[in-house]
């Protein structure tokens, strides 16, 4: 059954009110044979590289790509500059610095609060059980003032389980406010994206990206996927052009590679299982979370230690030993076979 939830009631008052910039390309989009209208360099690029022309602001082509793949129309996607803006933007959209607050789960990705701190928007951080699950109750009933949005994240991350889906449907259909669900590693479960479940939540924001299973982290993609309403705005109060000519088109490439981008998550599939399995049999291993993403979270003997003890060895990984629930604990990224091999053949010797 659709919410009924009108998100014109918790959208800033200034935010409604500004008129976008109108760039150049915004203003005339056809076909010509002359542009002098942006004030480009009309001879090329030095060094030859072909980048003197604005990009699309839009990013349409990009957007009918991911909108074939997603299943759901352009018209309910945005594109920013990694996740990262695009959770910036969704600060600026709903909180009102020094007053509206928000609300994450804990642990979980720590660009929320980095977001909000640079919005002056207080966070809270509400826990999640001893299972990494959310309680319903805890982030419903919250009793904090002017909250506006929750944060969410599924795969959660740095835990890697995914949220349970009953309770998620319960915190949508009674959270006061916006509910952020970060799908930033969903390519790696079995689950299906709660994008299906836009056209009932008005209230619903779903978030993914190129960084992870695309393997395209250096282009800065992140993708947010939500009501026509909410993406009129973020369009409205985006950088005029924030995703680079560059970064459209190698974008625009790998989208039309799906069937490379199946094997190799499919491989790190095969090698998440292998770590899996032979994690069980090292000493230092105390416990080993389930995973629906592309890192393990262990619990260690000694977090600190290990960790020194492997950066000492050429090996880097996650010491999550300071976060809340996560005391002890390593997050490890599935690297190559040849990667996760010397991971394990240190960690064995680890004594
Ligand atoms: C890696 C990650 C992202 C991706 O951020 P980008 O800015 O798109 O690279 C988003 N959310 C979570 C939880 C992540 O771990």
């Amino acid at each position: 059954m659709k919410r009924i939830f009108d998100i014109n009631t918790i959208i800033r008052e200034n935010i409604k009110r500004i008129k976008p910039y109108s760039s150049a390309r915004d203003e005339f989009t056809g076909a010509a044979k002359i542009f002098i209208d942006a004030n480009e360099n009309p001879l090329g690029s030095v060094g030859g590289s072909h980048n003197n022309r604005y990009p699309d602001p839009y990013q349409r082509q990009l957007k009918e790509a991911i909108s074939n793949i997603k299943g759901i129309a352009p018209e309910h996607i945005f594109i920013g500059n990694g996740s990262d803006e695009a959770i910036d933007l969704l600060f600026k959209t709903f909180c009102r610095p020094g007053i509206d607050t928000a609300i994450q789960i804990s642990p979980s990705y720590g660009m929320y609060k980095v977001s909000a701190d640079v919005n002056e928007v207080i966070i809270h951080e509400v826990s999640l059980d001893s299972n990494y699950q959310p309680v319903t109750e805890t982030l419903v009933n919250h009793g904090f003032e002017n909250v506006k949005m929750l944060f969410l994240c599924s795969p959660n991350n740095p835990t890697g389980n995914l949220l349970d889906r009953k309770t998620l449907y319960q915190i949508l259909d009674t959270f006061d406010g916006m509910v952020i669900i970060d799908e930033a590693y969903i390519d790696f479960s079995q689950e299906k994206s709660w994008i299906a479940e836009l056209e009932n939540y008005p209230n619903l924001v779903v978030l993914q990206t190129l960084s992870k299973a695309w393997g395209l982290a250096n282009l800065r993609v992140g993708m947010l996927f939500a009501s026509v309403e909410l993406i009129q705005i973020l369009n409205k109060i985006k950088l005029p052009y924030n995703i680079s000519g560059v970064a459209q088109e190698l974008a625009l490439q790998a989208l039309s590679k799906t069937e490379e981008k199946a094997q190799m998550v499919h491989e790190i599939l095969t090698q998440r299982s292998f770590l899996l399995h032979e994690l069980q049999s090292v000493p230092c291993v105390l416990l080993i979370y389930p995973t629906d993403a592309n890192f393990i979270l262990v619990k260690t003997t000694d977090a600190d230690k290990i960790y020194t003890y492997l950066t000492d060895n050429q090996i880097v990984v996650r010491n999550r030993n300071k976060i809340h629930l996560c005391e002890g604990s390593l997050r490890i990224t599935i690297g190559t076979k040849e990667e996760n091999i010397a991971l394990l053949e240190a960690l064995r010797m680890f004594k």
